[in-house]
């Protein structure tokens, strides 16, 4: 069956199209029921049935596969590779379960879980996943205030960190900042649990408190850990959106419909059967990570490539050889990673024997035209960009190259996933936007099985979020989108994106589009600013390529004829900047708040989630200079 056919019955006969995907993975005990709908926004997805994520993506594959790998561990700081089959990672699981449950680590508990992309971290999640604790794992790199604002809400009774981590080769010690957050934190675990990589001799330890992990595990070497078996609906994780707009939330996910949601999008969209491997470049900590680093692989018995490092260290090929030494045939990546490497010279494309990888896949930001055709044209590999958000878990927008391939568009993510009923509405009046018409991304309820299910110990927060946006109960992208003649959906950036020059609302993706497709620029972000005519003015602020050695007030002059020549004399921007480094967020999201407050001389609002500050001090210095 085609994509056509198989998404109409995911929406027309969600029972019966999810009833045979259940099939997909092992329940102890078989669903009562498919679908519990009665209480919207709220449901239930496989009630009654019971699972366990770690068995599925382990115990399940033991017979057939236990000596093919499940996880290769790369690290390009620590220069080591820890090639980990599904037998060996059996191993390391119910010993890291074992340690836990010494811990006192039980069903229902959280465990905060703050470590580098390593394979411990896998081993960690997998551990919980195990007994039935509740991990939250938090990005690595974030400070200790962030992670001191997670723990107070998740109230973990464990911490599981590593000494450090590192990049571009530098050691970053964890634990200093495990201290800081710790002092800060309202709720304190009982215990922390190190990872002791060596990378920092000096590591202050808390007596009673800390544990050491690597001496805790060779008590519990060969130990075997009963799964524990949860009702489909019972947590299985909580994950903090990024915070690109605010206070971050704590997504909720399930477990049976996450397990089953996965399966499904392993064949069908990343076209990945057991025994083959893809390269995810996420980190953990991230919901492409959760998903694509460990859950949908493992659950799908493939194999998976975790890295630790730098897109260009040793070099700008380091992927590209990894897709070669391990016949990766699906990659997924961010835009912005592979913007970092578009900055570098393009031969290190055609470097490598690619011809085991068949796909790129890339998420989490609009892949801008200029990106994706330097992507496709240089490997000549399909790049498929895919939608999705924290929330949804999976892919709620993609194209389904394992079912059939509908012809890329580029810019566009293609169409609904399976479950997704999704509209583009008018913001004020809710009434459905005709093709090539702008309006709101919603998602008709019963949101399918992988997304969340609340905001942890927060149902209020969840329906005023996601819900409260419109006369009827529909969930709320907050992502503007069109669908084109054919139902292609493009998605146009976040609602609180938006410019309003003269009474036009336009998207900053747009204008981002076009001065992209200047050659000289490497990443643009754009802004509104006040304007006492107009109301708001398009604001540029744009890096350059390096190699670039054009006079940056030629190539701005340039950007802002771009502008006008795609868009009309309507987005003309107020001003434009070039500057060495635009700010970020952890997951490599443009922070555009940041850039408007420092155009505005306002309190740019919580900055933890910023990846490096010097890049909003060079936007600060450059506004200071003048366009
Ligand atoms: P927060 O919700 O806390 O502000 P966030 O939205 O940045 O953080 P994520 O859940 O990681 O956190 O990101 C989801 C968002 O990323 C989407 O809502 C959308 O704006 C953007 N996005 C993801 N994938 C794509 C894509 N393929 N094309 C365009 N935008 C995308
Ligand atoms: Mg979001």
């Amino acid at each position: 069956m085609g994509y056509d056919e198989l998404w109409r019955r995911s929406v027309d006969e969600p029972e019966l199209f999810w009833a045979e995907q259940a099939r997909l993975i092992h329940w102890e005990t078989p669903p009562q029921r498919i679908l519990d709908d009665s209480r919207p926004p709220f449901r239930r997805w496989f009630v009654g049935g019971t699972t366990n994520l770690c068995h599925n993506a382990i115990d399940r594959h033991l017979d057939e596969r236990g000596d093919q790998l499940a996880i290769v561990a790369v690290s390009t700081e620590t220069e080591s590779t820890r090639e980990i089959t599904y037998r060996e990672l059996h191993r390391e699981v119910n010993a890291f379960a074992a340690v836990l449950v010494e811990l006192g680590v039980g069903k229902g508990d959280r465990v905060v879980i703050y470590m580098p992309n390593i394979a411990e971290a896998v081993f960690a999640m997998l551990a919980c996943a195990r007994i039935g604790a509740i991990h939250s794992v938090v990005f690595g790199g974030f400070a200790a205030h962030n992670l001191a604002l997670r723990i107070d809400d998740a109230e973990p009774v464990l911490l599981i960190c590593a000494d450090a981590g590192m990049r571009g080769g530098k050691v970053i010690p964890y634990k200093p900042l495990i201290d800081a957050a710790l002092r800060e934190t309202k709720a304190p675990p009982a215990h922390v649990l190190i990872v002791d990589r060596g990378l920092d001799p000096d590591m202050d330890r808390v007596e009673l408190r800390d544990v050491d992990y690597n001496e805790r595990r060779r008590r519990h070497e060969g130990a075997n850990v009963p799964v524990t078996w949860l009702e489909s609906n019972e947590p299985s994780y909580l994950l903090y959106t990024s915070g690109t707009t605010g206070k971050p939330k704590g997504v909720q996910r399930d477990v049976g419909g996450y397990a089953v949601a996965l399966a499904l999008s392993m064949t069908t969209i990343f076209d990945l059967h057991p025994g083959q491997t893809i390269l995810c470049t996420s980190d953990v900590g991230w919901a492409v990570g959760h998903s694509y680093n460990v859950y949908g692989p493992l659950i799908g018995g493939c194999t998976a490539i975790l890295y630790e490092g730098l897109p260009t260290a040793p070099d700008p090929g380091i992927w590209w050889r990894l897709c070669e030494t391990y016949r990766v045939r699906t990659m997924f990546s961010s835009p912005t990673a592979i913007r970092v490497l578009k900055k570098q010279d393009a031969s290190w494309l055609s470097r490598s024997d690619l011809s085991a990888l068949k796909y790129i896949f890339c998420a989490g930001e609009p892949l801008d035209q200029t990106t994706y055709e330097w992507l496709s044209g240089g490997t000549g590999k399909l790049v498929v960009d895919n939608y999705w958000q924290t929330e949804t878990g999976w892919p709620a927008v993609s194209l389904m190259p394992g079912l059939d391939l509908k012809p890329v568009r580029p810019g566009s993510p293609g169409f609904p996933t399976f479950g997704f009923r999704m509209r583009v509405i008018d913001e004020a009046t809710g009434d459905e936007k005709a093709a090539g018409e702008k309006g709101v991304l919603v998602v008709e309820l019963p949101l399918p099985p992988g997304c969340l299910t609340t905001i942890w110990r927060d149902d209020d927060r969840y329906v005023r979020s996601y819900f409260g946006h419109f006369k009827e109960l529909l969930y709320s992208s907050l992502d503007w989108a069109v669908r084109d003649a054919d139902g292609y959906l493009f998605i146009l950036g976040r609602t609180d994106d938006v410019i309003n020059v003269a009474g036009h609302r336009l998207g900053t993706r747009e204008i981002e589009e076009s001065v992209a497709t200047l050659g000289a620029v490497a990443e643009v972000a754009v802004v509104g600013i006040g304007d006492e005519l107009k109301g708001q003015l398009p604001a540029v602020f744009a890096t350059l390529k390096q190699g670039v050695t054009d006079d940056p007030r030629d190539v701005a002059q340039a950007m802002e004829r771009r502008v006008v020549e795609l868009l009309g004399a309507v987005a003309r921007p107020g001003c434009v900047y070039v500057v060495s480094a635009l700010p970020k967020t952890r997951s490599g999201k443009l922070l555009r708040r940041a850039i408007q407050a420092v155009m505005e001389g306002t309190d740019p609002g919580d900055l933890s989630t910023l990846d490096d500050p010097t890049a909003l001090e060079a936007v600060r210095r450059a506004v200071a200079r003048g366009p």
